[in-house]
Order: structure tokens, then C-alpha cells, then sequence
């Protein structure tokens, strides 16, 4: 927690130096929140966009009289910044952002700029997988609670307009690498690092290194008071703790190993252990499933239960959480065949734990453009369930070779509905359909949510 008062009339930032000129490169959730915020402390605020800035963020903009451009970044304007906020969609690498940083001038992320105008508690969650739903899960927990929270960061309202426009007392966020890239002295009272596996690399030099760090700077500024929960199954976690420092209390959580300190697993019961044991519920009760499901929920409960939540309200809130849409979403029953939308497994780690979840044969819909998948993880799963494979992509080469020799039927597919209709063909009584691409939609669709949603389209209509 920060105990930086910053009164308006006071001239310096708690960056240093004066409060003079912030620039906002790019406009979306995060750039507009900062400029709100800025504006609130007395900054003068100019929001840069080299593309063209939505209507109901530019509205917002003219609403709070804030200066900005679209279509262009002027240069001689940005370089007079006394501080810079990048949005988290513009990489490192670009020219200008170097320009900046040569010439000294701070360039950091949302996170860092706002947490400073916090006194509220933080909770932040990164990793490779599972941030959306183990944030939405702890904020769900802690909204049954009654307690005075709100939920952002690469989720929902951004964090920024929130320390602006409300005053929580908890601020539960969801964090990407790119957002910790940006931050000097941002420190979570929580952090929660779900799990590490590669993802983003063409952001970092293709060196799954470089992304471990990045993910661990949640840490890094974390002192003895602070909680870090991660997961302990997680070799690439553990090895970077083994090699590395941070002062935080660990509190790991396991499937496999009963733990000194933390949460694990007895006889099907999630056993909370931290100064004292206690038995949380039996996982049979929990509303979301899957193996990833339930790390989500042992990270999300250690979280809570630190936050001082009753057991019996962790548990009730565990029993009725509705999940987030496009994660092993399940969308009907048709004919005995359930057809479940996970439009967001963008890697092959988000697939293999929704293969994993699915118990009857299955029909999986897959692919879309690969981040360098290998595809080898998931062999023994497709082996056992997979009676046949529906390729959605535009270049489905990988797929067909890796798998060729392991199911009998694997078809080609352009579209959502042709997917779903060879689907609905193919599958029998008992069977599953499960959307889980392993792989970005840019190739046919907007976006994963476009593609969950036609997906879903499709199902309705048959
Ligand atoms: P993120 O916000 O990190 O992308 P989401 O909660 O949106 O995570 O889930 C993304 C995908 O990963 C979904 O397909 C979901 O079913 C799967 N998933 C969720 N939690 C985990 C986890 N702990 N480990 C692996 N995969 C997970």
C-alpha cells in the first residue's frame, strides 16, 4: 500500500520532479483512465494516438477538455513530456518510445501512475493463463463479502478511472506482462502469478526468459508484508524462485503435494494452510471445472482469506460463480451432444487443461494462426477423446501432420457455422464439441470474443 497524499496544490510529482506535462500515448481503456486521472492532479495532459481513436473514448476526451491527436505522434509535443504513460499495446521497440527513453524521460504504465493515488489495498494477478478468471473470481468473492472493491486493469473499467472517480478500498487487477513491464515501485499487497508457459515471445525477443521476468516483476517491489500465491506445480515458476529473490511470504497452492504453508488438496478437500489448517470445501461443490478451474480457485481463495473473507462466504461464492464467457463456456445440449465454447484458449496450455476437462469423446474444433505451438503436450489426450478434429484456420498444415496418423477424421473448415455443421455430423450421443483453437483468430475473425460468439451463432441455429 502507497502512503503518497498528493494534494493539487502541491507542485511536484510523485514521479519527481514538477507536475507538468503528462503525455498519453494511446487512447483506449487505459490511456483515456490516465488522462482522467492526470488531469484530476493537476497534470497537464496531451493523449497521442497513431491510430484512430474510438468514438466513446474521444467523447470522454472533449467531456474532460483533455487535449489529444489522433492519426499521428508530434514528436516535438511528446518529447517535452515531463512523463510518459505507454498503453500496453505499443511495444518497447518503436522508434519513438526509444526516443524517449534516451532522453530520459520516464515512460511507465497505467498500474505505476495510478497505484500512486491509491491508499486502497491491491491485489494483482498475472500469469500465463487464468488471469481473467481468477480475478473475476476474487472479485466476486469479495463483492459477497460486502467489502468496498473494484475490478480492472486488463479486465473491465480501467484501474486509473477508478482511483479518479471512486474510492475503493480493494482494487483487484488483472495484470498482462506488458502492464509490468511499465511500473519502477508498483507493489500488490496480494500478487498471484497463476502459471508461467510461453506466450507473447515476439514481444520479448523470443526469449521465454525475458517473459518469466517480466511476469515476476509483480514481486519485485513487494516487501515482507506483502502475500505472493503462485502455483507449485509450475516448474518454471519454482525454478525461477529457486534462483531468484523476493521478500514477499510465499504462499504456493497444489493438485499434487501437501504444503507447510499454502493450499493443497486432502481426500478431494481444498485445505487452506496459513497459521492455521482449515478445511475450505469439498472441490465435488465447486461451479467451475477442470484441473485449471481448481488452481484458479485455490489462488483465488488464499487471496481472500488474507483479506480476512468467512470461510463459508469463499465457499458459497465458489459454489454460485458464474465463470467468464469464451473460458469452457458451455453453450447447449443437442441430442445428447453438449457443445462447450473455450474461444479463448489462444495456446496449447489453455487446451490441454480443457481436453483434460472433458470426460466423453470429443469432436475438437482447433487452430487459427499458431504463436510457434507445439502441439506434442496434448497427444496423449487426443489419443485417448478425440474422435475427430475440425480445422478453423486458414493454414491448417501443423495440425493436419501433427495429428494425421492419430485420428481417423480430420476436415478443413472456414467459418464457424461450417465448423459447427461438420461438427453437429460427425458427433453422437454422449460426445462433446469443444471449441478450443490453441491458437489466435486473426485469420478469420475479429477477435477470440467474435469467433466464441459465431461459434455459439452456429450451435443456437442448428
Ligand atoms: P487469461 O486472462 O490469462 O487469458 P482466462 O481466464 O481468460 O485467462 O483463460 C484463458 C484460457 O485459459 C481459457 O481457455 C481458460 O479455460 C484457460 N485457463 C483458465 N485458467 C487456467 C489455468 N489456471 N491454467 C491453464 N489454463 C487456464
Amino acid at each position: 500500500m502507497k502512503n503518497i497524499n498528493v494534494n493539487k496544490s502541491i507542485e511536484k510529482s510523485p514521479f519527481g520532479g514538477n507536475r507538468g506535462l503528462l503525455v498519453v500515448l494511446g487512447a483506449g481503456e487505459s490511456g483515456v483512465g490516465t488522462a482522467i486521472l492526470g488531469k484530476q492532479k493537476g497534470f497537464e495532459v496531451f493523449v497521442s494516438d497513431k491510430g484512430i481513436i474510438a468514438e466513446k473514448y474521444k467523447k470522454v476526451l472533449l467531456n474532460n477538455d483533455i487535449l489529444f491527436e489522433e492519426g499521428n505522434h508530434t514528436e516535438s509535443k511528446i518529447l517535452e513530456a515531463d512523463l510518459v504513460m505507454k498503453s500496453p499495446g505499443i511495444p518497447d521497440k518503436v522508434a519513438l518510445v526509444k526516443q524517449l527513453k534516451s532522453k530520459r524521460i520516464p515512460v511507465i504504465s497505467e498500474i505505476e501512475f495510478a497505484s500512486k493515488y491509491t491508499n486502497g489495498v491491491i491485489v494483482g494477478i498475472t500469469g500465463s493463463n487464468g488471469k481473467t478468471t481468477t480475478t473475476m473470481l476474487v472479485n466476486h468473492i469479495l463483492k459477497k463479502a460486502n467489502l468496498n472493491v473494484g475490478m480492472g486493469g486488463n479486465i473491465g473499467e480501467s484501474f486509473a478511472q477508478q482511483v479518479a472517480e471512486n474510492n475503493y478500498d480493494i482494487h483487484v487487477l488483472e495484470l498482462s506482462s506488458f502492464q509490468l513491464d511499465g511500473i519502477v515501485d508498483f507493489a500488490p499487497h496480494i500478487a498471484i502469478i497463476t502459471n508461467i508457459s510461453p506466450d507473447h515471445l515476439d514481444r520479448y525477443d523470443y526469449k521465454f526468459e525475458n517473459y518469466i521476468h517480466s511476469k515476476f516483476r509483480i514481486t519485485e517491489n513487494q516487501t515482507e508484508n506483502d502475500f505472493l500465491i503462485y502455483d507449485a506445480d509450475d516448474r518454471v515458476i519454482l525454478e525461477w524462485l529457486k534462483n531468484n529473490n523476493t521478500k514477499a511470504c510465499l504462499l504456493p497452492f497444489s493438485i499434487e503435494k501437501e504444503l507447510e504453508q499454502g493450499v493443497f488438496l486432502k481426500n478431494d478437500n481444498i485445505i487452506i494452510n496459513y497459521k492455521t489448517e482449515d478445511t475450505l470445501m469439498n472441490i465435488s461443490t465447486l461451479a467451475l471445472k477442470g484441473k485449471h478451474n481448481l488452481k484458479n480457485a485455490m489462488a483465488a481463495s488464499m487471496a481472500t482469506s488474507l483479506l480476512k473473507v468467512r470461510k463459508d462466504t469463499i465457499r458459497e461464492s465458489m459454489e454460485d460463480f458464474e465463470g467468464a464467457e469464451h473460458r469452457l463456456e458451455f453453450v447447449l445440449k443437442i441430442n445428447g451432444v453438449q457443445y462447450i465454447n473455450d474461444s479463448k484458449a489462444t495456446n496449447v496450455n489453455a487446451t490441454f487443461y480443457a481436453l483434460d476437462s472433458v470426460k466423453t469423446p470429443t469432436v475438437w474444433i482447433v487452430g487459427g494462426v499458431d504463436k510457434g505451438n507445439d502441439y506434442l503436450d496434448l497427444m496423449p489426450m487426443v489419443r485417448e477423446k478425440v474422435k475427430a478434429i475440425i480445422c478453423l484456420g486458414l493454414d491448417n498444415q501443423k495440425i493436419m501432420q501433427t495429428f494425421g496418423n492419430v485420428v481417423d477424421l480430420i476436415v478443413e473448415t472456414a467459418g464457424a457455422e461450417e465448423a459447427v455443421k461438420v461438427a453437429y455430423k460427425i458427433a453422437e450421443k454422449g460426445d462433446t464439441v469443444l471449441l478450443s483453437p490453441a491458437c489466435a483468430s486473426f485469420d478469420l475473425f475479429e477477435n477470440y470474443e467474435d469467433r466464441g460468439n459465431k461459434f455459439k451463432e452456429a450451435v443456437r441455429g442448428l
